[in-house]
């Protein structure tokens, strides 16, 4: 027997009608590539959305068509995800970071119609502009007074565009399965592969971080994604705070302490989300300024795992609650988040500290399993360390026009190519990527837990664990690590620092001290660039 209620598709611009409607006084913040602070609400940027809407459909796009962008997190970015998609055209974000020969890849791959671009971007596509096969023409995303001289063909003004058309729209209805938009995930070898999200995993997934138990957005609250809108729709918050009417604050090109301190003041913003870089620099910018982030409430912090010297600093210095956070470019992305129960309140202060470093909890649409290299599902007994896979209506079930995906072995479930346990009450602890673990004489060592000691030391900015090549156990750690400007730390000092953290034999072997350290286009420590450099340093050399 069916049920008798309304079927009424998951459809993204039901978000932005009722954003509209009953969010009036909701601020959509953004600093532009131009330079000034712009500011809306919600209604304008509905109205906004509809012009562009038009002015797709008045350049021949059609359903299904991908539209690309190259943009930071502002306003006009945020038109482009709901007038693109809203139309039930495809909005396919791509991250400027790649390499140029990986965007030219994927543009298309992707078989994009149009590029919609910020200025910073320009640069960039002129250089592989001869290469894009199905692309129409180019949208600069700025006014007529700052239009650039370029040598890309067929462009037009973001503005102009907008000026010519209606902001009355009746936006279509179709099924809530239609793709609405596109990310690429570049994996360490290959090409980057496609993530097709739908209108009903992204409506879904918004309910899901709107969640108290998630990351709680609420009307009541001033959001700022530092995460990208290039990257996993910036971690959902795109949608989720139309969705509940939360301040939006955009911070645009800025993105460093300085800037982002400013904003977080000058807006009174209460929840942030990013990746563990971001909110080093800006904990190195409070550290030296003096400064304070008082309004801010909670952060949320994941794409790499948060070292718990971040989350004690947050905390303690500056009463900003740390909610850890895991999840991938193909669970749209949020899987676990790590939000206390209320066993919590029987805890020691250590045993709540250790808990809300793990990477959290699921939330109702994530399933998770962690299995043997035989694919026997483990305990969650907290010890057990299996290959974690997960399924639900915002997890991938196959990439963007790839027939065999090797993490789609097992039907009905999606391997995320991470290692980890879960505790009975539900915590995942992410131990490894499969290939970052590190495996000496038989035995399992997490590089994730080593990087996490060695930045909890004063002296260290950032550090990567690697696997070298050993003669005698297979493999062994070794740390390169960036130390602060003009430390005395030696190696032997560090590898001191480690006696009382983990077991001997998982004591590193070396210590390469350096400049910088390589990351990929997401933020991510590039461990690959580093075994290429390092992982013989420990061999006995032949002869
Ligand atoms: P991406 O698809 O680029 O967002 O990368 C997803 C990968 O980032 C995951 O498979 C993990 O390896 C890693 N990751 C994300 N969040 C965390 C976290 N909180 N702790 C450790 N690794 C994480």
């Amino acid at each position: 027997m069916r049920g008798l209620m309304m079927d009424q598709p998951l459809l993204i611009s039901s978000i932005l009608k009722f954003a509209a409607r009953n969010h009036v006084e909701g601020e959509i913040v953004s600093r532009t590539v131009e330079g000034p602070i712009h500011r809306y609400r919600y209604p304008e940027w509905a109205a906004r959305s509809a012009r562009l809407a038009n002015a797709l459909l008045g350049l021949g796009v059609n359903q299904g068509d991908r539209i690309g962008t190259l943009a930071w997190n502002g306003y006009r970015h945020l038109e482009l995800y709901y007038g693109v998609s809203g139309l039930g055209a495809v909005c396919h974000t791509i991250n400027p970071r790649l390499f140029p020969n990986q965007i030219s890849y994927i543009i298309n791959h992707a078989d994009d119609r149009w590029l919609f671009t910020d200025l910073s971007f320009v640069p960039v596509l002129e250089a592989i502009a001869d290469q894009l096969t199905g692309v129409k023409g180019f949208v600069m995303m700025t006014d007529s007074a700052h239009m650039p001289a370029t040598s890309l063909p067929n462009v037009i003004c973001y503005e102009d565009l907008l000026a010519a058309e209606s902001d009355q729209i009746e936006w279509p209805v179709f099924d809530e399965n239609t793709a609405s938009s596109l990310c690429y995930t570049s994996g360490t070898t290959g090409h980057p592969k496609g993530v097709l999200y739908s209108h009903r995993s992204t409506v879904l997934h918004s309910y899901g971080i709107c969640l108290p138990d998630s990351m709680g957005l609420s009307s009541s609250e001033c959001m700022l994604p530092v995460v990208p809108m290039f990257h996993v729709n910036a971690w959902g918050t795109a949608y989720g705070a139309p969705m509940v009417g939360s301040k939006l604050v955009l911070p645009g090109p800025r993105m460093d302490g300085e800037s982002l301190q400013a904003l977080i003041e000058d807006e009174s913003v209460t929840v942030a989300a990013g990746v563990p870089t971001i909110w080093a620099a800006l904990l190195n910018h409070l550290e030296s300024s003096g400064k304070r982030v008082d309004s801010l409430k909670r952060t949320i912090i994941g794409g790499s795992s948060c070292p718990e010297s971040m989350i004690r600093t947050f905390q303690d210095r500056y009463g900003v609650r740390v909610l850890h956070a895991w999840g991938m470019t193909e669970t749209s992305p949020i899987g676990v988040v790590n939000t206390p129960k209320l066993f919590a309140d029987t805890l020691s202060e250590e045993q709540r500290f250790a808990l809300g470093c793990k990477q959290g909890r699921g939330l109702f649409g994530i399933e998770m399993k962690i299995t043997d290299d035989d694919d026997r599902a483990l305990p969650w007994d907290g010890i057990a360390m299996g290959k974690l896979k997960v399924r639900g209506p915002w997890v991938c079930s196959g990439y963007y026009q790839l027939d065999q995906s090797s993490a789609h072995q097992e039907p009905g479930w999606f391997e995320t190519g991470d290692v980890g346990s879960i505790d009975p009450h539900g915590y995942l602890q992410i131990t490894d990527r499969t290939k970052d673990l590190i495996k000496s004489g038989g035995e399992w060592i997490s590089s994730i837990e080593l990087e996490n000691i060695a930045v909890g030391h004063p002296d260290v900015v950032e550090a990567a664990a690697i696997a070298a090549r050993d003669d005698r156990w297979g493999e062994r750690p070794i740390l390169i690590v960036v130390k602060t400007e003009g430390s005395p730390l030696t190696e032997a000092a560090l590898l001191a620092y480690y006696e009382d953290k983990v077991a001997k034999w998982q004591i590193p072997n070396a210590v390469v001290f350096c400049e910088e350290l390589p990351h990929t286009a997401t933020g991510k420590l590039s461990k690959l660039t580093l075994r290429e450099k390092y992982e013989g340093i420990l061999e006995t050399p032949k002869g």
